[in-house]
């Protein structure tokens, strides 16, 4: 089923869609070769003397064929990124009209979404969470115009921590003409499906991953961007020609292949659900704690008294939380990101000390 109001040419910038891509010695000549004199590579090695003196995969074929197996979505309909924040800046790159088109975010939410709209020249409507931190879905489809191009929606949320409800973000992919992003950084501490088995359904709707979190891969740069294979192609045409090093592919591709890694990984999510649990009501017995949100994530945030000065006390004490205050329906919340047992017994030591 394509969404029905959802047209594609319509969407995509007509510079982009006319673009004639780069094509990379990689892409001209995808054979074996016997003798590889095409790419004015070092024929001999890398200077350590390694084999780091070819260019990488261009298209990560391997790594998608891991990551398809991973996620249960086809590699046509993957794009692999220098962590998502490049698969944000690519979506405007290829959808929005600087200076003409513009976004809809709803705050408070991940702050990239209006770095990347302003370094774009990309007009920001933001269309508040509600209260108790929901889609306000009238709101939002009230606020579309013939220039919006994207609708951005981050569930879980950052930094509320809550899931958005499934039936309000279905409203907005079926009753909108424009992109739809579902940023599901968090979904692998979530009690909520993922949207990404609903690609098919829908012609209008992205989701995006990422390694920075429950793999414990921040480090590398690996995110993931799931959607038709109409756009993963548009955003393939625009994307820097090597935007994946070999070394991240390679090592991804290690660390993806051993089901020791994916069992792990599984275990510390389980971990952190049960510390999420724990530091929750342990926070929950300082008097001074107002409210500790839902959360979906592998943080939480909490109101509290004097969040700031309880925070300059946690820094002089080393331990650093995110002050959220100054963010709109977060007066006095801090963010706090669940650490191991011990950490979150430090915290909680600590905060004693600061509240007695
Ligand atoms: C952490 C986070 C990401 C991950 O970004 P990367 O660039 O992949 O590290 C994406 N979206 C949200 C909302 C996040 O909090």
């Amino acid at each position: 089923m394509n969404t029905s109001k959802f047209n594609l040419q319509k969407v995509v910038r007509k510079n982009i869609a006319a673009l004639k891509p780069y094509s990379t010695a990689r892409d001209e000549y995808t054979g074996t070769a016997l003798v590889q004199l095409d790419a004015n590579e070092n024929p001999y090695s890398s200077i350590d003397g390694k084999h780091y003196n070819r260019y990488p995969d261009p298209h990560q074929l391997e790594l998608k064929q891991v990551v398809a197996k991973l996620k249960g979505v086809s590699e046509s309909k993957i794009f692999l990124g220098n962590g998502s924040d490049e698969a944000i800046h690519l979506l405007y790159a290829a959808f929005c009209e600087p200076a003409s088109d513009n976004i809809i975010i709803c705050p408070p939410t991940y702050g990239m979404y209006q770095v990347s709209a302003d370094t774009h020249n990309v007009a920001c409507k933001e269309v508040r969470l509600t209260s108790d931190f929901q889609l306000d879905t009238d709101s939002i489809l009230n606020s579309i115009d013939a220039h919006t191009k994207i609708i951005w929606i981050c569930s879980p949320n950052n930094p509320t921590a809550n899931a958005l409800h499934t039936k309000d973000i279905l409203k907005i992919i079926e009753n909108s003409a424009c992109i739809v992003v579902i940023d599901e950084a968090y979904i692998d501490y979530s009690s909520q499906e993922s949207f990404t088995a609903l690609l098919d359904r829908y012609s209008n709707l992205v989701v995006m991953h990422t390694f920075s979190k429950a793999w414990g891969l921040a480090n590398i740069r690996l995110g993931m961007m799931f959607a038709s294979a109409e756009i993963i192609n548009i955003i393939n045409s625009i994307k820097l020609p090597y935007n994946i090093s070999g070394l991240v592919q390679e090592y991804a591709l290690e660390v993806l292949s051993n089901p020791a890694h994916i069992a792990l990984k599984n275990k510390l999510v389980e971990e952190t659900l049960q510390q999420r649990k724990k530091l929750s009501a342990e926070l929950l017995q300082f008097s001074d704690v107002v409210k500790i949100y839902e959360s979906d994530a592998n943080f939480i945030l909490v109101t509290i008294k004097n969040a700031r000065s309880v925070y300059e006390s946690l820094v002089k004490q080393g331990i650093i939380v995110r002050d959220r205050s100054g963010v709109i329906l977060c007066e006095n919340s801090l963010r706090i990101t669940i650490g191991t047992p011990e950490e979150n017994i430090l915290l909680v030591n600590t905060l004693r000390e600061i509240l007695a």
